[in-house]
């Protein structure tokens, strides 16, 4: 695994003392969607923010994407206020009473129940979202395709239009997130089904949803955006509109988080190598249950080399980030992991155990 570095990025690593740091390159970022941009021409864009909310990842994104897609009142509340022009799509299932006060506001609001669609009082324009029974074998994550708590069966969307003669909301299309982890020719195939379905009922606007996928073992390997682009083009009819809403595969790429090598140790004949930092600050390889890719900057220590199982400093055996691999580490080198820039910092647990926050960097 042979990983490059940016040099702003090692420059950071130059000066890390024992507070780990997570680095956002924005000015690759700005490359990477500027050709997502170039490659979805005809389809409209809205970046889940969920994958990473952070102020400068969001106004990085801004330029290149047609709005947000938000999932809770909090993350709605954070985009108005970073970017309070942006056009907001609201999803996600169970929604509170003060969430639905903002329908009126959000550009489209994805209804995932009927019984959601009953609580709307006020004027809202509204995607209905779709669960198709469509095979999403080989999926890292599937929201679709089976009985799961997102969205609506056919027989849910039937139960949604027939009250929508009582209802103050404006129905405009259809919504889907069917799986994640899924390569262009398949997310395709899902979207030539959800727009059969939408176009069935009569309508012609359709959220395809996101789970572009991000290969961790591969890190080369990059989601063929051109493809899935020319595929979208293909299928669109006109006067269709077509958006996704991708969030992995957007800013993945972009984050690193460095930590330094603290202790080198052989236990019971297996090596270890203990950082400065954990998984507290990056779960990514725990949730994900891979092993994070990383470089090493090195100190001007004397690294051992063999397999190393490279672990944080929490008091629980999970705190791993990669298992066995091959690398030469000692004392004081900087371990850089890359693809920290998506479900990373904010879907971890920061304050187990008390250790301090990392600091953050921004390239521009
Ligand atoms: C999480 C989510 C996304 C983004 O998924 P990625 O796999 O990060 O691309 C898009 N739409 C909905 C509704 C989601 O819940």
């Amino acid at each position: 695994m042979s990983i490059e570095v940016p040099a702003g990025v090692r420059k950071v690593a130059e000066s890390l003392d024992d507070v780990p740091a997570y680095v956002y390159d924005l000015a690759g970022l700005d490359r990477h969607a500027a050709a997502v941009r170039a490659a979805l021409a005809g389809t409209e864009i809205c970046y889940a923010v969920k994958a990473n909310p952070d102020p400068e990842v969001l106004r990085a994104l801004a330029p290149h994407v047609d709005g947000f897609e938000v999932s809770s009142g909090g993350e709605f509340a954070h985009v108005r206020e970073v970017l309070p022009e942006a056009a907001l799509s609201f999803g996600g299932p169970g929604k509170t009473a003060a969430e639905l006060a903002l329908a009126p506001s959000a550009h489209r609001w994805h209804v995932e129940s009927p019984a959601e669609l009953r609580r709307m009082r006020e004027p809202a324009d509204v995607l209905l979202r779709v669960n198709l029974d469509v095979n999403v074998t080989g999926a890292a994550l599937a929201m679709g395709g089976g009985a799961t708590p997102f969205g609506m069966d056919p027989g849910g969307v039937a139960e949604c239009l027939a009250l929508l003669g009582s209802s103050p909301v404006r129905l405009r299309g259809v919504h889907a997130h069917l799986a994640s982890g899924l390569a262009a020719p398949d997310l395709l195939t899902l979207a030539e089904a959800v727009l059969a379905y939408g176009r069935s009922l009569g309508l012609r606007e359709f959220n395809l949803g996101g789970g572009m996928a991000v290969s961790y073992t591969r890190p080369e390997e990059r989601f063929d955006w051109a493809a899935y682009g020319a595929g979208l083009r293909a299928l669109a009819r006109p006067g269709e509109t077509l958006r996704v809403e991708p969030g992995r595969a957007l800013t993945a790429y972009c984050g690193w988080y460095l930590t330094t090598v603290l202790d080198v140790k052989r236990v019971h004949g297996e090596r270890f190598a203990v950082l400065s930092g954990g998984t507290h600050h990056l779960r990514t390889p725990v949730t994900k249950g891979h092993d994070q890719p990383f470089a090493v900057l090195p100190g001007g220590g004397e690294g051992e080399d063999g397999p190393v199982t490279l672990v944080g400093r929490l008091c629980t055996p999970k705190d791993v980030f990669a298992r066995r691999v091959t690398a030469s580490l000692a004392v004081g080198d900087v371990v850089a992991f890359a693809m920290a820039g998506a479900y990373a910092w904010n879907i971890s647990h920061h304050d187990f155990l008390m250790h301090p926050k990392p600091a953050f960097h921004y390239l521009r």
